[in-house]
């Protein structure tokens, strides 16, 4: 039943690309999520177990301090930090799987190395039109999660049983955060049986859980707060609302990167609602804010995130980013409630 990812001929040629390479690096978008790094950590370990390759995991820049337990991460490099030497390994390495994102620019400022690096590429991924240049592209956009598609691989390949705790945990944990813990994206069954095999190597659910979703400082619960008290804008007619987070919230509540994290899924808590989107202004760039969307049902977010917001994603969770001040940010996001209006009543 799992299967099914790989064609025969796929079957052959990843095993091949693997083992005839020898400077191996895993990438993944900017701001990484717990489904990027989980990705790559947990493709890296199959590469360490399985093949015995040791494979560097290059990300674009920080990723929250609510994922830095996860097994191995004190070994990814961030390329905003260590700039030189990635350039320098994606201009000689043999193999890069990208993992999690569907277009270059997705990579951020790791962009231009990645596109010029003479390297085979791997793609997997579960966003929408993939564009990358690859030998092999494993992209399902109806998947839960690019570790979903990972566990798929690590199974279609028979090496599922060799493998351990340091693969099952970061797998399990980006199924988790990309289904908002198995609320939404995640009616598949076979969602279910992939975390009942990810139990069999002893992994603690309720763990990884609390890791992720009771990690926040006493700060970050004081934001929640403040947001949802003095900066949520509901339109109660549209099903819609929108909430800001001006430079000023983010000094006030000593933001950290993460901070912000999850806190537009709340107002979709309000019976009836359907749409959610938050404004975040960048913690230093002047006019660059930042845009979260999260929806219900059959509601696009990527259609407004993509028309309103220079960005896109997925049917139900989106992003994108607008170069403006808070104050015209907020009258793009009106605008786009008012176009898709007819999809919210
Ligand atoms: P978040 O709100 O967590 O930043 O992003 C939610 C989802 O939207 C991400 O998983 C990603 O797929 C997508 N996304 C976020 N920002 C962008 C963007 O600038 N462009 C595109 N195409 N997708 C984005
Ligand atoms: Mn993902």
């Amino acid at each position: 039943m799992l299967n099914n990812l790989l064609s025969p001929e796929q079957q052959t040629l990843l095993p091949h690309l693997i083992t005839g390479s020898e400077t191996i690096v895993c990438v993944c978008h900017q701001n990484p999520d717990g489904d990027a790094l989980g990705a790559c950590l947990a493709w890296a370990e199959l590469l360490r177990v399985v093949y015995g390759k040791t494979a560097q995991i290059f990300v674009p820049d920080q990723y929250p301090d609510y994922l830095q337990w996860l097994p191995n991460s004190e070994k990814i490099i961030r390329y905003d930090k260590h700039r030189e030497g990635c350039d320098w390994t994606l201009a000689h390495c043999d193999l890069v799987f990208c993992l999690d994102f569907n277009t270059p620019s997705r990579t951020a400022d790791m962009q231009t190395a990645l596109c010029a690096s003479p390297a085979k590429k791997v793609l997997i991924d579960h966003h929408l039109d993939p564009d990358v240049e690859t030998v092999l592209t494993v992209s399902r956009p109806e998947a839960s999660s690019t570790c979903e598609l990972v566990f798929r691989l690590a199974w279609q390949l028979g090496c599922f049983e060799q493998l351990g705790k340091h693969f099952a945990v970061p797998i399990y944990c980006g199924m988790m955060t990309d289904t908002g813990a198995f609320t939404y994206n995640s009616c598949d069954p076979d969602v279910y049986f992939i975390i009942s095999q990810l139990l069999t190597k002893r992994i603690n659910k309720d763990k990884i859980y609390r890791n992720v979703y009771h990690n926040f400082s006493e700060n970050r619960l004081r934001l929640t707060g403040y947001v949802m008290l003095e900066r949520l804008v509901v339109d109660s007619a549209r099903h819609a609302s929108y909430f800001t987070l001006t430079r000023q919230d983010l000094k006030r509540f000593h933001f950290m990167k993460g901070d912000a994290e999850g806190l537009v899924n709340m107002p979709l808590q309000i019976k009836g609602h359907r749409l959610s989107i938050s404004l975040r202004e960048d913690t230093e760039k002047e006019n660059l804010v930042w845009v979260s969307l999260r929806s219900v049902d059959q509601f696009p977010c990527n259609e407004m995130a993509a028309q309103f917001f220079n960005g896109g994603g997925h049917l139900n969770a989106s992003g994108g980013k607008l170069f403006c001040s808070m104050k015209e940010a907020v009258e793009v996001t009106r605008k786009a409630i008012d176009a898709f209006a007819h999809l919210l009543a």
